[in-house]
C-alpha cells in the first residue's frame, strides 16, 4: 500500500505562479487518484510488497500490466515533481550542477532554451526532464505516465506538461508555464 507524499511546502506558497487551486486539484484530485488507483491494482498480487521503482521496473513494457505501469509512472513522475519545485525557486543551480551543465549543453542558456523546446514539443500528456544516464546529462520527455527510471535514467529535475499541470492558471499557454518552471519555481538538487 503507497500513500500519498505530502507536498514540501503548503498549496499556496507557490502562488501566483501555481494557484492553490491548482493544487487542489492537481495534488487532491489527479495525483491521489494515481495513489489510490495504483493500491487497487497491486491489492492481492506479486507487486503488493515492492517498492514504487520495483514495480515500475517490474512491469514496463508488459501490455497485460500496463494499467499497473500507468497508474505507478505516476505516482513515481508526480512525487518527484512536487519536489522539482520550491518557492523561491528558479534560476541556476549550484556551481558543481551548473558545470556540468555548461560542459554538456554550452551554456545554462543553451540548455534552458533546449528543455522549453523539449517541453514546449512533447505532443499531448506528458514530462520533460534532465536526467543523468552512464552517458552523462539529457534532456528528454516522456509521453503519458512513462517515466526516466524505466529507462535506467536518473531523474533531475522534471515538470508536468498535462494539461492539468497548468490549464487552470496558464489555459493553452504551456510555453508561459515552462518559463515560470525554470525562472520562478525549479528546485535543483544538491549534488
Ligand atoms: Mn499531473
Amino acid at each position: 500500500m503507497f500513500e500519498m507524499i505530502a507536498l514540501p511546502y503548503n498549496m499556496n506558497d507557490l502562488e501566483p505562479y501555481v494557484s492553490q487551486q491548482t493544487f487542489e486539484y492537481h495534488y487532491g484530485k489527479h495525483y491521489k487518484n494515481y495513489v489510490d488507483t495504483l493500491n487497487k491494482l497491486i491489492a492481492g498480487t506479486e507487486f503488493e510488497n515492492m517498492t514504487l521503482e520495483e514495480i515500475i521496473k517490474a512491469v514496463y513494457g508488459k501490455p497485460e500490466y500496463q494499467a499497473i505501469f500507468n497508474n505507478a509512472g505516476q505516482v513515481f513522475n508526480h512525487q518527484f515533481f512536487w519536489h522539482s519545485m520550491k518557492p523561491n525557486g528558479g534560476g541556476k543551480p549550484n556551481a558543481k550542477l551548473l558545470k556540468q551543465i555548461e560542459e554538456q549543453f554550452g551554456s545554462y542558456e543553451d540548455f534552458a532554451k533546449e528543455f522549453k523546446n523539449t517541453a514546449i514539443s512533447q505532443f499531448g500528456s506528458g514530462w520533460a526532464w534532465l536526467v543523468s544516464d552512464d552517458r552523462g546529462l539529457k534532456i528528454i520527455k516522456t509521453a503519458n505516465a512513462d517515466t526516466p527510471i524505466a529507462h535506467g535514467q536518473i531523474p533531475i529535475i522534471g515538470i508536468d506538461v498535462w494539461e492539468h499541470a497548468y490549464y487552470l492558471d496558464y489555459q493553452n499557454r504551456r510555453s508561459d508555464f515552462i518559463d515560470v518552471f525554470l525562472n520562478n519555481l525549479v528546485n535543483w538538487p544538491q549534488i
